[in-house]
């Protein structure tokens, strides 16, 4: 983090209400420095990176009507020329063709008849010889978006889909509302025998190709924002159904505050389609690390032991290239956890926390838990009176347990303190106090950015980042 920056906060207003960016209203933050104002200013809600989407303004610059308007029609030419049902209808006539026919184009991102159209895709980079199979599961040959800042997609390995589904069985689902989830809505939509329907809500508008308007809605999960106008009716209308469950995996660095918003949003719109005042049933996937920040937002969720296997992820994912630990990615559920069975192979019952949980989590008695979050068998220390993981040894001048290699001063700083000074029972925009200086003379940050460090490190060195966490 460059010098003297404290973070950035989100400001959760009327979202829809914001300028426009290509990815529909864009969110209000206000960013912190050392011995500076606060500056608030709109940024894009999808990417956190400039160089995806560029839209900026500071907020306490005026904007005019002309300016809101010159951005909406920036939205506007943005959109595909097509509507979805038209994309829909042309790829439909060529779904018949048979593989030795059928080509897709991930220039254009269309499929085509290669005797036909071969000649408009010359330059392009195509895929020939689409099955029958691939139709029904496109997640298996798009070319998955990798940009770690922007629609970033991990698939699931097979075996991750399977216990996913048993999730939703345990939970007596027939209707499910797939987030940011491609391969789960694949696979309910293609077994009828699971008798469960699906809608798939994601940025990724390829999928218009191979699901029509009332399988995939074009929708951005960190705004709330349905891109089609007729689609926030297939929405509605799939809410209103028996037994919604929704699962979503979104992009680790996406903002918590602002998902945990939105499926507020969602949950609102179920209970107005019922006239009913519960909870909407859901499975969050996130990592582990997160937990803090998540329960912090979302105080009904439970983290279950469940770890999550990626195809593509070459760290988040378990086998040799993988963390040392297995995956790094959990569900969250806000049901009771026993709900939850996991593949006796890897995982057991644990009776006092009646909970299913990784072999190697091995219950505490002094803790009353199985305490482990990374995979790892923890140990207890008597002097921290709880459990750490088993690399890290207790620090006379810390007075706790650290990781061996820490630098002794460093605060680990808990999630709903402030910011600024460290202390909890306030957040940084109403501290009296002043920043805290620390031992190093580094100015003690905990931000969006800390956390992403913490992931970065993750992707290099998974075993020290690891260490950082408890
Ligand atoms: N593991 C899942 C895919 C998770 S990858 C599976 O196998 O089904 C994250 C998903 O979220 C991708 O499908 C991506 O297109 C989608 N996504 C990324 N940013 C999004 C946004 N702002 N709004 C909605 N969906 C988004
Ligand atoms: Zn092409
Ligand atoms: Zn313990
Ligand atoms: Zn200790
Ligand atoms: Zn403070």
């Amino acid at each position: 983090m460059r010098e003297g920056r404290l973070g950035v906060d989100v400001i959760i207003n009327n979202i829809s209400g914001n300028p426009y960016c290509p990815h529909g209203p864009t969110i209000l933050f206000e960013k912190f420095q050392a011995s500076k104002q606060s500056r608030q200013y709109f940024s894009c809600s999808a990417c956190r990176d400039r160089k995806d989407c560029s839209f900026f303004f500071w907020a306490d610059q005026k904007i005019s009507s002309t300016k809101m308007q010159d951005w909406k029609n920036i939205y506007n030419e943005a959109r595909p020329n097509l509507c979805h049902r038209e994309i829909y209808t042309e790829s439909d006539i060529l779904f018949d063709l048979g593989e030795s026919h059928l080509c897709y184009c991930k220039s254009c991102c269309r499929l085509f008849n290669k005797d036909v159209d071969s000649k408009l895709h010359k330059m392009c980079d195509i895929i020939s010889g689409i099955s029958e199979q691939q139709l029904k599961y496109p997640s298996t040959f798009l070319p998955p978006k990798d940009s770690s800042k922007c629609e970033a997609q991990y698939l699931f390995t097979s075996s991750s889909i399977e216990i996913i589904l048993n999730m939703l069985k345990g939970l007596c689902a027939s209707n499910i509302l797939c987030v940011g989830a491609p391969r789960i809505h694949e696979a309910i939509t293609n077994n009828q025998d699971l008798s469960m329907n699906s809608l798939m809500l994601d940025i990724d508008e390829r999928y218009c190709t191979f699901f029509p308007p009332e399988k995939f809605v074009s929708y951005n999960m960190f705004n709330h924002h349905f891109f089609d106008t007729d689609s926030k009716n297939v929405y509605k209308k799939f809410i209103s159904q028996e037994n919604l469950v929704i699962v979503s995996d979104p992009p680790f660095g996406g903002r918590v505050e602002l998902l945990h918003h939105n499926f507020l949003a969602i949950q609102t719109d179920w209970q107005k389609e019922h006239g009913i005042n519960r909870t909407l049933p859901m499975l969050f996937i996130f990592p582990y690390f997160m937990e803090p920040q998540i329960l912090s937002f979302m105080p009904g969720f439970t983290m279950l032991d469940y770890q999550v296997d990626y195809d593509n992820h070459p760290l988040y994912s378990s086998g040799t290239k993988g963390m040392k630990n297995g995956s790094a990615v959990r569900v969250f559920v806000n049901k009771p956890a026993e709900l939850f069975p996991l593949p006796e192979s890897d995982y057991n019952f644990c009776e006092p926390c009646n909970k299913w949980v990784n072999n190697t989590n091995k219950h505490c008695e002094k803790c009353k838990g199985c305490m482990s979050k990374d995979g790892r068998t923890y140990k207890h220390c008597d002097t921290c009176v709880r459990c750490v993981k088993p690399s890290w040894k207790h620090c006379q001048q810390c007075t706790q347990c650290k990781p061996q290699d820490h630098k002794c001063g460093t605060i680990n700083p808990g999630v709903n303190s402030c910011h600024r000074c460290g202390q909890s029972g306030h957040k940084r925009k109403d501290c009296q106090n002043k920043p805290k200086v620390l031992k190093n003379k580094r100015k003690f940050t905990v931000n969006e950015k800390n956390i992403e460090h913490k992931k970065k490190k993750i992707k290099s060195l998974p075993q020290s980042a690891e260490d950082e966490q408890r």
